[in-house]
């Protein structure tokens, strides 16, 4: 059977790759694309979707998936900068409608892969930074697969991680980074970068850097086609790729 998706945002950078993912699957039909200015409430009532997608900007994501889940039209977004509190009250409203909403800051397999890796290594290091480096049209900082990736380091960690104190002298503010949680993340934007971020553990007499490059936004589809094809198993909110893995 074949399973019908609509794409918002669908003139953007992601939604386009997604748009030609969808019509390449043999198994998937694109029922409609919408971007700003359209009717997406009107377009869901009229295509029967069975699936949304939902590439555009942090400021419209929230109402989208309103509007999709009021449709009960299980979504797939990918929209980064939604607070983790807006996503869990939409998780509610998509469980009270009784379909799945899969708000992934990441469909890069081998980001998800990265994150696993960096929840084992925590166990062992108790020093750990985060670099996010992004392309220069990026809307948000810092990016919400590093605030994840630091969120997931924190439950990992068995002890408590940055402790040491050398009465630091920050002479250019922001220098070290943003923190979340104990773990400062720095964010690169530079034209020429796609999506890039490193893990670096020290410890003593040793660096351990875990590294994962998207190197165009193709690396994104195999996880977006993934969630496609599996958010009709859920209700509620799925806060990453890694629970449909
Ligand atoms: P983009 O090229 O700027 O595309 C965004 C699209 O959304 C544009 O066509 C934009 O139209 C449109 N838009 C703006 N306001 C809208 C609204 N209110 N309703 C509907 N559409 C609206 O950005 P992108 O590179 O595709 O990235 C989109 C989002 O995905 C960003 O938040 C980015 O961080 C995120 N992202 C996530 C992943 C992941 O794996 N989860 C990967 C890559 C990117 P205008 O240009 O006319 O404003």
């Amino acid at each position: 059977m074949t399973i019908r998706v609509h794409v918002h945002g669908a003139l953007g950078r992601m939604g386009r790759t997604c748009v030609e993912a969808v019509q390449a699957a043999e198994d998937l039909s694109l029922c409609g694309s919408t971007d700003v200015g359209d009717d997406l409430a009107a377009a869901l009532a009229a295509e029967r979707a069975d699936v949304a997608i939902e590439f555009t900007v942090p400021e419209a994501v929230e109402q989208n998936v309103r509007t999709m889940l009021e449709a009960r039209v299980p979504v797939v977004a990918g929209t980064t900068g939604l607070p983790r509190a807006n996503a869990e009250e939409l998780g509610r409203l998509a469980k009270s409608k009784g379909v799945g909403f899969l708000l992934a800051p990441n469909f890069a397999i081998g980001v998800v892969l990265m994150q696993r890796f960096a929840r084992e290594a925590v166990r062992y290091f108790k020093d750990v930074e985060i670099v996010e480096l992004h392309h220069d049209k990026k809307l948000d900082a810092p990016s919400g697969t590093a605030l994840h990736t630091a969120d997931e380091l924190a439950k990992a960690a068995e002890q408590p991680l940055n402790q040491r104190k050398v009465g630091e002298v920050v002479s250019v503010e922001g220098a070290r980074g943003g923190v979340r949680g104990s773990i400062p993340i720095h964010s690169i934007r530079l034209p020429g970068l796609l999506a890039h971020q490193e893990v670096i553990f020290g410890g003593q007499g040793q660096v351990l850097t875990i590294r994962h490059d998207a190197l165009d936004r193709h690396a994104f589809m195999p996880g977006v086609l993934l969630a496609v094809r599996s958010i009709h198993k859920h209700r509620g909110l799925v806060d990453s790729l890694e629970a449909l893995l």
